[in-house]
Formats: structure tokens, C-alpha cells, sequence
């Protein structure tokens, strides 16, 4: 077990997928459920703000840093804690800080299917809850049973369930900032090893197709999330068009708009990538210029799904 501590003034531009951001006042990175206790204890006895970081594939670090603690969950093994004698399923615990990747390489190694799907996104485990991930149909709570969540306010760690956390898209109740995951548990299908085979197949076929269409460096992915219904008009194909890469596109972004070393991809109209030595402010320029083109255009606003950390106020245009 690696023995528990706080460094500080420790970088996070190596830390997130962005490159960016200055570093952190504090940073720990916790294991076992009292060393969360610790963490949260040492941030509320010197009144610091606490972040929670996982794989860094979702944020983007104001170039001042973070001024508090930021705390990254560990990555540990996964333990197969199936006592339920099913045929059919198996229930796995893994702790938050184990990336998606490798919890899917794991588990499809004992013929566990069902999280292929998600082949080929960057995230840990605790970041997956956190937003709900998702893929075209697919969410993390279709998977997820039960979790270890540490409370804010009280340092009590609880066990919850799926209600709990009253999933939607990129929402969740973790979202209120009052939580923190500490490990999930997890329900996969059983499988012989011919379906096995055909769910890494699918696996690979996901991460070519994800590697034709997506950057695969230097971005958080989607930087606005999509609308919902009740806020376009537009109808495409007899359906309210929600996706906000459409509307991007027809701006003519993809691959064009720059700001210092900020750039569209040219694979996503709604993926900004730091291609030259970008700061998290070149970043910050460039999407509310999307915004603004958005609002001409469409007289719609995209709103981010990129997590802002560290900034003293809110960085975009019109919350
Ligand atoms: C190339 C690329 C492609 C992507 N494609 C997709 C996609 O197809 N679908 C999709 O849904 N997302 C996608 N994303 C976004 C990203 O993969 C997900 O949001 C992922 O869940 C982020 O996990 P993370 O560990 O990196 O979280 P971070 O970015 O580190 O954090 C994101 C949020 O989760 C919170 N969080 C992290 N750990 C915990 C914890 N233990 N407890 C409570 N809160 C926590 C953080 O505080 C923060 O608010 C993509 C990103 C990239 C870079």
C-alpha cells in the first residue's frame, strides 16, 4: 500500500487531456477509504476547495491553477466480487481511479461483457459516474449497481444505488459537488468465449471508427453538450436537431477557427484541440467565439460539457 500524503504545488498541465492549466496549491492522491477521510479532512482544517480529478479528459485548468486540494483516486486492481451465483451476470467492485480501458481489457479477460462500448473513451471510473458516459445509446448507468461515495460535508463514507444517483444525460446527483466516488460496482454479462471474441471485436471496431472521427490528443472531447429538445427548433429528418457539431459545422469552424495555439479539429466541428503550445485562456477565447458565430447564426448558445476548474469566474459567455 503506498503510504498516504499531501504534496504541494504539484503541475496539472500533465495531468488533463488538454495539456493546460497551472498547478495545484495541494495534491493527493487517496486509496483506501480513510485516506479520503484524510483528504477531506486536511481540505476543511485549512478551509481549501477541493477538486476532484480523475483522468483529466473532461476539464480545462485555468492557467492561475487550482488554490485548494486536488484529490485523484488512485488506480488499484479490479476485484470480481460476484457472490450471486448468477448464470447469466456478474457484479464487479473497482475503485474510482481505474481508467475505463483497463477496467474493459480486465473484464473481457474473464469472459465479463457489456463496457466494450465504451471502448477507446479516456476517463476513469469515478469521471464516468460523474457524467454519466455515454456513447450513441449506451450510459454508464446501464452497468452501474451500487457505489462508495464519500459525503463533503460529513467525511462519512456511504454505500449507494443506482436511484441515488438520478441519472439523465450528463447529469447526475454527483454534480451538486456534495460527493465523491470512491468505487463502483458494477453488473456485466456473463459470456462463452465465442462471445467474448466477438465483444473484443467490437472493441477494436469502436477504436477505428472513434480514431477516423475524433482527435485522439490535447482535447477534452466535446466541448458543448448537445441541446435538448425544448431548446432548437430546427427539425432535420422530421426530428428536433439536438447535436451541436451540426450546427458547427455549418458554420464552417471545422479545422479554421484558430485562437494562439488553439484550434476546430478538423476531424469534430465540437472538439477544440491545443495544437501549438495553447494556453487554457487561448482555449477559452476560441470557444466563446463558437459561441458567438452560434448565436448569429442560429440564434442558439451551445453551453459547455468541458468542466471548468480553477477559473474565479465563470469563463464562457451567458451561463
Ligand atoms: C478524445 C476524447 C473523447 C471523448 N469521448 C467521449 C464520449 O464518447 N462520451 C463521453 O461521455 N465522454 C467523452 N469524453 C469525455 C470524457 O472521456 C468523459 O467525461 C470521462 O468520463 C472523463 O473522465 P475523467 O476521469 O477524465 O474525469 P475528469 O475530466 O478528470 O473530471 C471530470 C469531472 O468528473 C469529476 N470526477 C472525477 N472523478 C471523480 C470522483 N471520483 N468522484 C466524483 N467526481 C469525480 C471531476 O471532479 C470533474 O467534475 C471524451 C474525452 C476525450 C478527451
Amino acid at each position: 500500500m503506498n503510504p498516504f500524503i499531501i504534496q504541494e504545488n504539484i503541475p496539472l498541465a500533465d495531468k488533463n487531456w488538454f495539456k493546460t492549466g497551472g498547478p495545484a496549491r495541494y495534491f493527493c492522491e487517496p486509496e483506501t477509504a480513510s485516506d479520503f477521510q484524510q483528504a477531506l479532512g486536511f481540505a476543511k482544517e485549512h478551509n481549501l476547495q477541493m477538486f476532484f480529478l480523475g483522468e483529466g479528459a473532461n476539464i480545462l485548468i485555468s492557467d492561475e491553477g487550482f488554490n485548494g486540494l486536488v484529490i485523484r483516486p488512485r488506480s488499484a486492481p479490479l476485484v470480481i466480487t460476484d457472490a450471486s451465483d448468477s448464470k447469466t451476470h456478474a457484479l464487479i467492485t473497482a475503485p474510482a481511479g481505474l481508467s475505463m480501458n483497463s477496467c474493459i481489457e480486465k473484464t473481457l479477460e474473464t469472459n465479463l461483457i457489456g463496457l466494450e462500448v465504451f471502448s477507446g473513451i479516456p476517463g476513469s471510473l469515478g469521471g464516468c459516474a460523474y457524467i454519466n458516459l455515454h456513447y450513441f445509446q449506451h450510459f454508464f448507468s446501464d452497468f452501474l449497481v451500487s457505489a462508495q461515495v464519500i459525503e463533503k460535508t460529513t467525511n462519512k463514507v456511504l454505500e449507494v444505488n443506482l436511484e441515488w444517483f438520478k441519472y439523465g444525460y450528463n447529469k447526475s446527483t454527483l454534480m451538486s459537488g456534495n460527493y465523491f466516488v470512491i468505487s463502483v460496482t458494477l453488473k456485466l454479462q456473463r459470456a462463452t468465449d465465442t462471445e467474448t471474441a466477438h465483444a473484443l471485436g467490437r472493441r477494436y471496431e469502436i477504436i477505428r471508427h472513434r480514431a477516423s472521427r475524433y482527435p485522439a490528443s490535447n482535447t477534452c472531447g466535446s466541448f458543448f453538450r448537445n441541446f435538448h429538445e425544448d431548446e432548437v427548433s430546427l427539425v432535420w429528418n422530421g426530428k428536433k436537431m439536438i447535436f451541436v457539431a451540426f450546427y458547427l459545422d455549418k458554420i464552417g469552424v471545422k479545422g479554421t477557427e484558430t485562437v494562439g495555439g488553439a484550434c476546430v479539429s478538423w476531424q469534430h466541428a465540437n472538439m477544440l484541440v491545443n495544437k501549438n503550445q495553447a494556453t487554457s485562456s487561448d482555449l477559452i477565447q476560441l470557444a466563446c467565439t463558437l459561441q458567438e458565430k452560434m448565436k448569429a447564426a442560429f440564434g442558439i448558445m451551445p453551453h459547455p460539457e468541458c468542466i471548468f476548474v480553477g477559473f474565479k469566474e465563470y469563463p464562457l459567455l451567458d451561463r
